[in-house]
């Protein structure tokens, strides 16, 4: 599919086992970098695609991205890394 630098996948099971601390859509497939590592990872279905349509939800402080494949409907939870404020120098 893509050629070239797309990273290893993660599944979704794994994908909420560890914050994720930056992610992207890449040609509609969602990237995702854990807390942690400085490696990519693109998230991958249980039906094997990695498009996604991806939401981020806030609620009570805690940030997520709600993703839904496009091939088979899968919906599941990523949980996102919200950094404490920065204090003011
Ligand atoms: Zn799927």
């Amino acid at each position: 599919m893509v050629a070239g630098s797309m990273a290893a996948d993660v599944t979704l099971a794994d994908a909420g086992r560890s914050p994720v601390v930056a992610w992207r859509v890449e040609d509609g497939a969602l990237v995702l970098r854990f807390s942690g590592s400085t490696d990519e990872r693109a998230l991958r279905c249980n039906c094997g695609r990695h498009h996604w349509i991806v939401e981020t939800r806030h609620a009570d402080g805690r940030a997520s991205l709600a993703v839904k494949c496009h091939g088979c409907g899968t919906t599941g939870t990523v949980p996102l890394a919200v950094g404490p404020a920065p204090l003011p120098r």
